[in-house]
């Protein structure tokens, strides 16, 4: 890493481009007041005190020509996000205007901020660990309350708490270990395993824990992939839009990043849905013959969730079969669409492709009853069994989650090493190696390459 331009001042715009009224400019290094002061026409920023706004207008200083009125907020260090002096520059200006101050700010001696930068040097100005650093992404990706306030809990530092206790318990047991045997005439051989096996259990049960919060805070992340399937005119297009209504429809741009697949996320009970294939569900209209079986298919390997729409007005066509059958190894939900008609759907028959505690959902989606029903059985397939309350700390991400099994592995070769009566320094390289792996996840033992790397991921301007 180059540790002496890491610490020069960056800028960048740190609102959605193109979104919203009010967009914002940051300024963050030694130099940013003064930059900013070269552009500003007001009171002179040198002289305000910190954590103010101040209400001026952005001038070019070669042209005088006025770019936009702007309120700015002069934030000195080290009481700032990145723990350095931080100004932030509140334009009401489309894109036109606010790439412009950009521009004047790069020409009077800012450096075009890189993607993640300010929140890499909140980290390494030690500002924030790792996992709250990745809990800036979480929030800037947020799709549900929930999701968001996982991410917060994670900003506020308790996942690192828990993990730093985790790492306290193993290098105390080390430390025990360390003395015994340094001093052979107090080693009893069978008092140091005990006690490195009872720490492993510890330990390990509380990374369990915390694994076992894995798939949701995935799903929180990421919204839970879900198709919905069915033969053409079941209703298809009707659930879709109406699960896309209102306020259920979650608005994903990420500033920064391109996508060649619209996805449509809802939020369904504080569950993110991510709908797969919606296209495949519009063009089934089109080619209303052909293409429904197949397409469904193609909907159905990538989901983890589906939502499977009969006519229950009609009798059970083979294509209704097919895709029980190709369903029933997934979590579904069986939606019998259409109660508003007379039933004509034979339930005996329905059963037979049922698992023994498998319950249909009657639903007309054309009067919006049965919704209801639907949407909490959603939410209880996805938070049944977990506690959501606001102290939940969910472990959200790839990297975190791949470092715990990694840890966890190195808790069993303790054991396994204990068992197969392995010498004692060998079981402690085990014990250090879960300690280290612990200490990645909040970066207190993370190479730099993984920093940078990691970094990389975020937003511009975050
Ligand atoms: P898709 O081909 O599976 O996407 O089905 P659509 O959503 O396009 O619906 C096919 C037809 O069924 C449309 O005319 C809908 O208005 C109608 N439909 C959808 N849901 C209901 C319902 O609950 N009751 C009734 N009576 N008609 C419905
Ligand atoms: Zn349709």
């Amino acid at each position: 890493a180059n540790t002496i331009t890491e610490y020069d001042t960056i800028a960048a715009i740190s609102t959605p481009v193109g979104e919203g009224a009010i967009s914002i400019v940051r300024l963050s290094g030694e130099d940013s007041v003064a930059i900013a002061n070269r552009v500003f026409r007001g009171k002179d920023l040198n002289e305000v005190p910190s954590h103010t706004i101040n209400y001026g207008h952005i001038v070019d200083p070669e042209t005088d020509e006025v770019i936009d009125e702007v309120m700015v907020s002069v934030m000195r260090a080290p009481k700032t996000f990145t723990r350095e002096d931080v100004i932030e520059i509140n334009c009401h200006g489309g894109l036109l205007a606010t790439n412009h101050i950009l521009q004047l700010l790069l020409a009077h001696g800012a450096r075009a901020a890189e993607p993640g930068e300010y929140t890499k040097r909140a980290f390494l100005n030690g500002r924030i660990d790792l996992t709250q650093a990745e809990s800036v992404m979480d929030l800037i990706r947020a799709k549900t309350d929930r999701a968001m306030q996982v991410a917060v809990n994670q900003l506020d530092g308790n996942l690192a708490h828990l993990i730093q206790n985790l790492r306290q318990e193993i290098l105390q047991v080390l430390a025990q270990v360390e003395v015994n045997i340094d001093y052979p005439e107090y080693d009893e051989d069978e008092l140091t395993t005990k006690m490195l096996l009872e720490k492993a259990d510890l330990v390990g049960q509380q990374i369990d824990t915390l694994l076992k919060t894995a798939r949701q805070g995935k799903v929180l992340r990421e919204g839970l992939a879900t198709a919905i399937i069915g033969r053409p005119n079941v209703g298809k297009s009707s659930l879709l839009n109406y699960l896309l209504h209102e306020d259920k429809a979650i608005v994903t741009d990420v500033a920064g990043t391109t996508r060649d697949v619209i996805e449509e996320y809802v939020n369904v009970n504080g569950v993110p849905l991510k709908l797969v294939d919606t296209a495949g569900i519009h063009k089934t209209e089109d080619k209303v013959e052909k293409i429904g079986v197949d397409r469904s298919r193609q909907a159905l390997a990538q989901a983890e969730l589906v939502l499977l729409v009969l006519n229950q007005s009609e009798p059970i066509t083979d294509e209704d079969r097919e895709l029980l059958k190709a369903t029933q190894a997934k979590k579904r939900i069986i939606l019998l669409n259409k109660t508003d008609l007379p039933a004509r759907l034979k339930a005996a028959e329905l059963a037979s492709y049922l698992a023994p505690d498998e319950r249909p959902i009657n639903i007309s989606i054309l009067k919006q009853s049965g919704t209801d029903t639907l949407e909490t059985k959603i939410s209880e397939l996805f938070f049944g069994g977990i506690e959501t309350n606001q102290a939940t700390v969910l472990v959200t991400n790839a990297r975190q989650i791949s470092l715990l099994q990694q840890a966890k592995q190195s808790l069993e070769d303790v054991k396994s090493g204990i068992a197969a009566g392995m010498p004692i320094d060998l079981v402690q390289i085990d014990m250090t190696n879960c300690w280290d792996k612990l200490g990645e996840i909040t970066g207190e033992s993370a190479p730099d390459e993984l920093i940078t790397q990691l970094f990389s991921q975020f937003c511009l301007g975050k």
